[in-house]
């Protein structure tokens, strides 16, 4: 279906393929590929689509497995003009359960060809397909960008932490493997307003606080945790802030810190002063939770010394409106870290917020519910044509991720844009999250009649 071509193309080379007869192993081939700057390792592995002998499927299976473990990022390959077959369904399946992240590639997309078979391939719920031509050498530039991500992460990690204390591989992840897997949550914030006060309190210890000269050990940032039963990985950016420097921490906070643990994080919990909520910093941490695409929950801390707390209260979510209106409905909750109160509340909140991340709308769902909105409200005009609206999936969670394809993709305002992704908030309830909404030129592939 095009693999070796593939396969070639990024190695620069053609590798002999290890003869095919029956009974001959197929071994994996290996081989340094690059695009542009970007340089890494190419493993194909033998397909099971001509394997009828079982001895040999099991053998290619464990052999696939092996190169999957490996590797930093799966490339499964259909053929788009085909379109999904069983087989491609039964692939999808077993990189849906490995923890290796992987990219979906539609071949045979020269000249825009395939394009309804690479609609199609939505449905194996492995994000977006990358539409290429190995053969012409088509769609590499797009190839090159999906790839990015993973070479600069798989860069970093070896840089320094081993990517799997930190659970940040759980973009294409099976839902279920990763609600087993702990919940990564960082506690994030500016200086003094009790975010070590806080991680000793859902310690329930002074672990923390024993400071710098009772010698912090551990290497990582993320602290193993367990509440109700739940394991947690907190990642906390005080911890980060004594290990790497001894100084009044009044004075320091290092942005690179915060970013990081937004980064390592699935929620992040911010932390304000009750007394003094909403500064241009807290709003700036806020800002970037959404922006990595992570769910964020407010805690507003010493709330046990503020007198008028409806006002208080008030204030606060009127500022929120104005200065973070990308996401409607944060969950904000109202603690006492050193008093140990309303802990319960946060922690309820951070596992709502997080099902509420990991949400998948179904096609079928989505596309009565656009049906409704369209009808409540056309898109408007535009140099006196109207967009058609053809048909909405969602190919990603965490964040929930919507496309929408439409006739023609200019034809559509901001405006309208915002409308179609408030109401997918509302109606679908996915508040206090980082809701993405991308706009596709492309047909309804599954109405003949378009
Ligand atoms: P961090 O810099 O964000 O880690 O802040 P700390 O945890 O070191 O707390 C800063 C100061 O706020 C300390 O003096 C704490 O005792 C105080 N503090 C923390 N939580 C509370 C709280 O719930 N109520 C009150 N009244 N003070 C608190």
């Amino acid at each position: 279906m095009g693999k070796s071509t593939l396969f070639n193309r990024l190695t620069g080379k053609r590798l002999a393929i290890v003869d095919d007869a029956p009974g001959v192993t197929r071994d994996r081939r290996e081989g340094d590929g690059k695009i542009a700057d970007m340089r890494f390792r190419v493993i194909d592995t033998a397909g099971l689509e001509d394997v009828h002998d079982e001895s040999l499927e099991s053998r290619m299976r464990d052999q696939t497995e092996i190169a999957l473990n490996e590797a930093d990022v799966a490339l499964m390959m259909f053929d788009a003009r085909i379109g999904i077959t069983p087989v491609d369904k039964h692939f999808s399946g077993l990189l849906r359960k490995s923890k290796t992240p992987v990219i979906l590639i539609a071949n045979k997309c020269e000249r825009g060809a395939g394009e309804a078979g690479r609609l199609e391939a939505y449905e194996l719920g492995l994000g977006e397909p990358v539409a290429v031509s190995s053969e012409h050498g088509e769609g590499i530039d797009a190839l090159y960008d999906a790839l990015k991500p993973y070479f600069d992460r798989a860069k970093k990690n070896k840089n320094s932490f081993k990517s799997s204390d930190f659970g940040d591989e759980d973009d294409d992840d099976d839902d279920d493997a990763v609600r087993k897997r702990p919940l990564q949550m960082a506690i994030v914030g500016r200086p003094n307003v009790g975010k070590s006060t806080l991680v000793n309190c859902l310690l329930g210890s002074e672990r923390m606080l024993t400071g710098p000269e009772a010698g912090i050990t551990r290497d990582s940032i993320a602290i193993p945790w367990k509440y109700k039963g739940r394991a947690i990985n907190l990642i906390d950016t005080a911890g980060l802030r004594r290990k790497s420097r001894v100084v009044d921490k009044v004075e320091y906070l290092s942005t690179n810190d915060t970013r990081r643990a937004i980064d390592f994080s699935q929620v992040s919990v911010l932390v304000l002063d009750g007394e003094d909520m909403l500064e241009k910093q807290d709003l700036t941490i806020a800002g970037s939770v959404i922006d990595e695409g992570r769910a964020l929950v407010i805690a507003v801390n010493k709330w046990d010394i503020i007198k008028d707390k409806k006002e208080a209260m008030q204030k606060l979510e009127d500022r929120l409106q104005t200065s973070l209106p990308q996401v409607r409905g944060v969950p904000i909750v109202t603690i006492s870290a050193q008093k140990g109160k309303g802990i319960d509340k946060l922690m309820d909140a951070v596992f709502d917020v997080f099902e509420v991340w990991n949400r998948r709308v179904s096609t079928g769902q989505l596309n009565r519910w656009l049906e409704q909105v369209l009808h409540d409200h056309q898109p408007p005009l535009v140099s006196g044509r109207r967009v058609k609206v053809r048909y909405i999936t969602q190919p990603k969670t965490r964040p929930p991720t919507f496309a929408l394809f439409v006739s023609h993709t200019k034809g559509l305002p901001e405006s309208y844009q915002r409308y179609l992704a408030n109401a997918l908030r509302e109606d679908f309830e996915l508040w206090g999250i980082p809701l993405r909404l991308h706009v596709r030129k492309g047909r309804n592939p599954y109405d003949n009649d378009d």
